[in-house]
């Protein structure tokens, strides 16, 4: 398959009251059609702030890319214009979130809402739009869906809600959708629906996918291709397979060890011992070097680069230079 996203060296600074932070650096990955990709790693390790790049939605200021591209079907979006972006986050790319609140507004109804944006971006008229908002909702399994239509998003549940918000975003048919954290806030059960929702979404659609999620575990049954990101850098890159079979990095060592496995007799989880980096003043060297019971001298002078250490499996650390 072609691919659809290229990030290069995407490189995003904030500057704060409290001082400079350099949230994504030097990120590089490229999606295919069709695709699943993973972005996996702690809270505040850049993951949302690469994905909200893809749809420049980082406030700038405070944000400012200081280097990089980013390539979607071919053209940076970097170099686009406020309509053009208009045109990509409505037609061509999607986003899903962990809150539904955020992106659904409160005091219209769930079809007004739905059928708002089909009339704006496709032209449809009121009539070939309500039709539309119907099929969709019922799409992502919303019982009876016509009498659902005026309701607000209020009265439907937690999960519910998550299905509404897939409806908004699968309704303008986009070829891309990233989903950041959307089944973290719900139940462990309504999580799994979701998630194969989600999934056969993407293989109806034949759309691409960024998943993003701290739990490595989430992405195991849903992604083909898993990042890893700690402290604003991809840390780890490959095959969902190959990352599970043979884990490089020391922290995708310990996020796999953290997780619940329903294969072994596993009593204790052990998570990663150490605090999260600061990333107003991050470490020399590794960033990870603080909580890596690995660590050697190197690691404390030098950033370890992204290596390919077996074929189309990459690691940036310095056990595999
Ligand atoms: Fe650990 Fe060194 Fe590898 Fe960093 S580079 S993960 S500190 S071994
Ligand atoms: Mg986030």
């Amino acid at each position: 398959a072609e691919p659809v996203l290229q990030l290069e060296d995407l490189t995003v600074r904030f500057q704060l009251k409290r001082g400079r932070l350099t949230a994504v650096d030097g990120v590089s990955f490229t999606v295919h059609r069709g695709e699943t990709f993973g972005l996996v790693g702690e809270s505040g390790s850049g993951k949302s702030v690469t994905a909200r790049s893809v749809m420049r939605l980082n406030p700038s200021p405070p944000s400012e890319v200081v280097r990089g591209r980013i390539l979607f079907e071919g053209e940076n979006i970097l170099d686009k214009n406020d309509s053009d972006m208009r045109e990509l986050r409505g037609k061509r790319v999607a986003m899903v979130f962990q809150e539904p609140m955020s992106a659904l507004n409160p005091v219209y109804t769930v079809g007004a809402q739905i059928s708002d944006a089909l009339r704006t971006n496709l032209g449809m008229t009121k009539k070939e739009a309500q039709e539309r908002v119907i099929d969709l909702l019922s799409l992502v399994g919303i019982p009876s869906p016509a009498s659902r239509f005026k309701n607000y998003v209020h009265e439907f549940s937690g999960g519910m809600r998550q299905r509404v918000m897939l409806a908004m975003a699968l309704s303008c048919d986009p070829t891309f959708l990233i989903a950041d954290e959307p089944t973290t806030a719900l139940d462990v059960t309504i999580q799994a629906t979701i998630l194969e929702l989600i999934r056969s979404m993407i293989d109806r659609f034949n759309m691409s996918l960024i998943f993003i999620t701290h739990n490595l575990g989430v992405v195991a049954h849903t992604c083909d291709t898993i990042g890893v990101m700690y402290a604003s850098h991809i840390v780890e890159l490959g095959s969902t397979n190959e990352i599970f079979a043979n884990p490089l990095h020391p922290y995708t060592q310990g996020l796999l060890n953290s997780i619940p496995r329903l294969d072994t007799q596993q009593k204790f989880l052990t998570p990663i011992k150490g605090l999260v980096c600061n990333m107003l003043e991050p470490p020399n060297g590794c960033k990870f070097h603080p909580r890596c019971e690995q660590a050697m001298d190197i690691c404390t002078q030098e950033i370890p680069q992204m290596k390919e250490v077996t074929p189309g499996h990459f690691a940036a650390c310095h056990l595999h230079n």
